[in-house]
């Protein structure tokens, strides 16, 4: 393979009610929120996405609020967490912070040399810090990490490695939990992908506080293709090419059972609002215009602090 997958492009998740997911994500954690749009294969949910102030791919976490979602189970074969990049020099900030607003928090505990904590998001998932040495004016530089659990790592590190370019940065055992780090090369955001193993028998369960997905960047549309096509190549069944009026989007399972994407950088979201107006209204796609009142009915309302 002579291309490698950059990093992450976005991670989706799925929470309880908006508005508390709304103040967390903006309010604690300092996340502009890029999109407000629905889900669009379910309009009368919200969907909503949070990054750093131009939307850039690797800053993106995107959550399905059900308003009555039942609380999701961890299992393996499924996502475990996600890591935000502390740029460096912020971190015991980030603690002053946290402790100031009266947040709980666990650590911090060093993993692979790095510091990290972890806190919890309004529905109890975990959301992690990681000290690094990227420099940045944002609190946050977009995401450091990706956990998966796995029964099983070795098929989805295969993936990783002979199809997606990913190297092996690092592999330890801390209380008999094994940790195998892969990073993508070059220095863009969200490179390390750790797998971890588990022997928990029982399977998770798609619920309010767990991830839905992890997507990778392709850094366009010709490339995507590529990736498609290699990754049919090696077995893997993926879907055609999905517009997501954000992206496009390839979506298959790797071999451990997390649900991966593909999803192109453009057009990104100043493709139906313009940069200094991101996230300010809700934004649907053509199919859902004429009904736009309905929908509205529906949602309930949000408020943002600017
Ligand atoms: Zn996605």
């Amino acid at each position: 393979m002579i291309r490698s997958i950059p990093g992450i492009h976005h991670v989706t998740a799925i929470s309880g009610p908006p508005q508390i997911n709304v103040d967390f994500f903006t309010g604690v954690l300092d996340q502009r929120l890029v999109k407000k749009t629905v889900n669009f294969d379910d309009p009368g949910t919200y969907h909503l996405y949070y990054g750093n102030q131009s939307g850039a791919p690797g800053t993106i976490l995107t959550f399905f609020p059900f308003v009555d979602a039942g609380p999701g189970r961890m299992g393996a074969g499924m996502a475990s967490g996600y890591a935000y990049a502390v740029p460096v020099g912020k971190f015991d900030g980030w603690m002053e912070r946290l402790a100031e607003r009266a947040i709980d928090f666990d650590g911090p505990f060093e993993r692979f040399g790095a510091r990290v904590i972890t806190l919890r998001d309004p529905d109890g998932a975990a959301v992690e810090l990681v000290e690094t040495l990227r420099r940045s004016d944002d609190s946050l530089d977009g995401f450091h990490s990706v956990t998966l659990w796995e029964r099983d790592i070795a098929p989805t590190q295969r993936l990783m490695t002979d199809i997606f370019g990913y190297v092996e940065a690092g592999h330890e055992t801390v209380d008999g939990v094994e940790r195998l780090r892969l990073q993508a090369p070059g220095d863009a955001r969200g490179t390390v992908v750790d797998l971890m193993r588990s022997d928990q028998v029982s399977i998770g369960r798609q619920g309010a506080g767990t991830i839905h997905h992890i997507a990778f960047r392709a850094e366009d549309d010709a490339v995507q293709l590529e990736w498609q096509a290699a990754l049919a190549d090696a077995g893997h069944n993926v879907t055609p090419v999905i517009d997501r009026q954000y992206f496009n989007a390839i979506y298959f399972r790797e071999p451990g059972g997390v649900l991966f994407e593909i999803a192109t950088d453009p057009p990104g979201f100043a493709v139906d609002e313009a940069p200094e107006k991101l996230g300010t209204s809700l934004q649907l796609p053509a199919k859902y215009e004429p009904i736009r009142d309905r929908i509205e009915r529906v949602l309930p309302h949000l408020k943002v602090a600017s």
